[in-house]
């Protein structure tokens, strides 16, 4: 089976793997090279019990991360190169009463739902994390969450994937139509066709129609700081109410993001940077201290139920999306490829493609 994949960030590039593993034969094609979309501006976390709003986001982000070891040990090994990749838990923090008392009801929901987590005080915190703010007087520790260092699981994936045959091009998709049997990708540099085509341009999938369908999916801007120390400040990611902070082994500290409703603009602000360096030095002062490395500024793809579209186009025959994962692409990029492939390969649908159906937008 040939199949063209749509955009080359982590979702089209995980898919691709998958696909190219199963023995299918893989083109990837993107408008600008691979993980040049949100995914460059993505903070790595791998952490469902704080970002599952939802039942179902929730039961794909646990889903996704029950993947993500067999993941980055495959892709590592495919590639020859090393991933840093860490499940050492989130600290999420409390510096008001009002806030203790929402961790604590979090930390109840979660042990319900069968989920570890234990409420620390804030004598507790500072013990496993001396860096944290003094004001801090409260926490939920989750275990099971963790991080990736996007552009290291980036590099790794491309290699992986052209290890297993993909190619990799760089055009600018127009539209998708059919054309004598065959799915047609038609771009500025000509006409692609294959047996099947996976729309995984994130933010960008709705300028992108699938004859008259277009996706519904709007750019959430997000702005995120890359600083340094010279050994990281705390040994976990931290969440508080205004931003979190990710200590990478090197040194490097991420703190994000904003969230800004502000169409297809990809640009740092200064307001942006201003508010993230106050909440990172709010959460750990010593940061006050850091070099400036970079920052950087992606686009969220959201829908209007913030889950994501994945699975077959019920106006086209051959066309399959995978897109709108919003806030959680990088955690869901496993468990996206893994579904898309076994539809795609096998005709087998998982019972998670229910929650994530691109017909509920009439697609
Ligand atoms: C500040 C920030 C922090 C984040 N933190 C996290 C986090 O901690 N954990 C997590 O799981 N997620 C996080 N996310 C979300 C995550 O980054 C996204 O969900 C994910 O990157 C989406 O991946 P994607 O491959 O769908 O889209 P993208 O990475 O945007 O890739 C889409 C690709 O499509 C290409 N494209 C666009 N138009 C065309 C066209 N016409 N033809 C061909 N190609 C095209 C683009 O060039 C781009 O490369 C964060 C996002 C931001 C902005």
């Amino acid at each position: 089976m040939h199949v063209i994949i749509v955009g080359a960030g982590v979702v089209g590039c995980a898919v691709a793997y998958e696909l190219a593993s199963g023995g299918a034969t893989v083109r990837v094609i993107d408008a600008r090279g691979s993980g040049q979309g949100a995914t460059r501006a993505s903070a790595g976390m791998l952490a469902p019990y704080i970002e599952g709003h939802s039942t179902a986001l929730l039961q794909l982000g646990v889903r996704s991360l029950a993947e993500y070891d067999r993941f980055v040990s495959r892709v590592a090994a495919d590639a020859q190169r090393s991933i840093e990749y860490r499940r050492t838990g989130t600290l999420q923090v409390a510096r008001t009463d009002e806030e203790a008392r929402a961790l604590e009801r979090h930390g109840r929901a979660l042990a319900e739902s069968g989920a570890t987590a234990t409420l620390l005080d804030g004598r507790e915190v500072r013990r496993y994390e001396p860096a944290l703010a003094t004001n801090v007087r409260a926490a939920l520790l989750i275990p099971p969450h963790g991080y990736v260092r996007v552009g290291a699981l980036m590099d790794a994936l491309v290699d992986a994937a052209v290890s297993r045959g993909v190619q990799l091009s760089v055009a600018r998709a127009q539209r998708i139509a059919r054309v004598n049997g065959r799915v047609a990708v038609e771009t500025a540099e000509g006409t692609l066709a294959a047996d099947a085509v996976v729309l995984a341009a994130g933010s960008w999938s709705g300028g992108i129609p699938v004859d008259a369908a277009a996706a519904p999916v709007r750019p959430v801007r997000g702005q995120l700081l890359q600083l340094r120390l010279p050994r990281p400040p705390l040994s976990r990611v931290v969440w508080g109410s205004g931003g979190y902070v990710v200590p990478w082994e090197d040194g490097g500290v991420l703190v994000g993001s904003t969230v800004e409703e502000v169409g297809f603009d990809e640009s740092v602000t200064a307001e942006g940077v201003r508010r993230l360096l106050e909440r990172g030095e709010r959460l750990v002062p010593a940061l006050g201290a850091a070099v400036f490395e970079e920052a950087r500024a992606g686009l969220r793809p959201a829908t209007s139920d913030e889950l994501p579209i994945i699975g077959a186009s019920t106006t086209m025959r051959g066309v399959f999306y995978a897109t709108g994962h919003y806030r959680n692409g990088v955690l869901l990029a496993p468990f996206t490829a893994v579904m898309v492939a076994e539809l795609l390969l096998g005709d087998r649908e998982r019972p998670e493609l229910e929650l994530v159906r691109p017909d509920r937008f009439g697609l």
